[in-house]
């Protein structure tokens, strides 16, 4: 069976050294305590030093090769690793995205059979981030898009990133939603008792972001606009009972505008989830009740999770072997556009 993992965090030496500033300076910025965590480990740090996460991030040939090929994985989708480039200025971001899909392509091309790549972007700009994603689809041949949620507060069902969703929709590419933190508007009750992070805040930020592209009503607009949300969907389609009924109330009072359909319809239409960080069989089943099998996908979420538990937790889910085979390699190549096996180059 060929296992492709579909949200493999990486990063590139300029990047990290920008955030290495980050974690040195005046920066207030939100992403701060985990940025201090991955790029500024001191002797001492409690509880990242354990972890060398940055050597994860900025290896591709070495160890991270020889680790997909002890447990037999085929390939990594590969993306600039969380905070990204949105907590920059405009500019920084969008040379630095820039200089790291270049990096990525170089990676793809020279492993065709291991190695695809979702491009980032710099959304404070949206129209030089349009022309970002399709130079990254056309001329790099990238994957797809990686987006880690808000930008300075902001999400994408605002109008002024309609020209992101509408490059994604004509160059027929996903965007990958990850997680960052919460806005400054809504971190405070997550900072006591550090729920901020991969406990609960991340995906309370990036689940909300994947409902207000749905409530919003922008959907209609971009109907064959696709977006990936990882962690098994942020917790949506666990609720996706409770989001219609209310969806169908609030409509009918008027206090959400119209939308064609209802909530779940955008969730089976126009997303996909994989199973990042989420290695338990009962929320696998669930997705896969609800969204059906041909939307969820496998991830590792390299090297933040353990390689081995992730093929553990897929070897051994109560799926018949044609959803596995789904989950592990064939919903990623075509939502990515993933040449399967007979057809890759050498
Ligand atoms: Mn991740």
């Amino acid at each position: 069976m060929r296992l492709i993992a579909t949200e493999e965090a990486w990063s590139i030496p300029e990047v990290a050294a920008e955030l290495k500033k980050v974690a040195h300076g005046p920066s207030q910025s939100l992403d701060k305590p985990l940025v201090k965590g991955v790029y500024d480990v001191e002797p001492g740090h409690p509880g990242y030093d354990a972890y060398p996460f940055l050597d994860g991030l900025l290896d591709a040939e070495d160890t991270r090769l020889k680790q997909m090929d002890q447990y037999g994985v085929a390939m990594h989708l590969l993306a600039l690793t969380a905070p990204g480039v949105q907590m920059f200025d405009a500019d920084t971001a969008h040379e630095l995205a820039v200089l790291a899909n270049d990096r990525l392509a170089e990676l793809t091309h020279k492993y065709p059979k291991r190695f695809a790549g979702l491009a980032s972007f710099a959304p404070h700009s949206p129209k030089r981030a349009a022309r970002e994603m399709e130079r990254a689809i056309n001329e790099l041949g990238l994957n797809g898009f990686m987006i880690n949620s808000h930008t300075h507060g902001e999400y994408l069902d605002d109008p002024k990133f309609w020209p992101i969703l509408e490059a994604a929709e004509a160059l027929d590419a996903p965007i990958y939603i990850h997680p960052r933190p919460l806005p400054a508007s809504a971190i405070g009750p997550y900072l006591e008792h550090e729920l901020w992070a991969g406990i609960w805040g991340y995906a309370a930020e990036t689940g909300l972001h994947g409902l207000r592209l749905i409530a919003s009503g922008v959907l209609d607009r971009f109907p064959r606009l696709r977006i990936v949300l990882g962690h098994l969907g942020e917790g949506l389609p666990y609720f996706v009972y409770r989001i219609d009924y209310m969806s169908r109330l609030l409509r009918q009072i008027g206090s959400h505008k119209p939308y064609e359909l209802d909530p779940s319809e955008y969730l089976r239409r126009n997303f996909l989830v994989t199973t990042s960080g989420m290695n338990h069989h009962p929320p696998l089943q669930l997705c896969v009740d609800v969204l059906g099998a041909d939307r969820v996908m496998w991830a590792i979420d390299y090297p933040y999770q353990q390689t081995p538990e992730c093929v553990e937790f897929m070897d051994t889910a109560p799926l018949s072997d044609e959803d596995r085979a789904q989950i592990y390699a064939h919903n990623a190549e075509r939502a990515f556009g993933i040449a399967a096996p007979a057809a890759a180059a050498s």
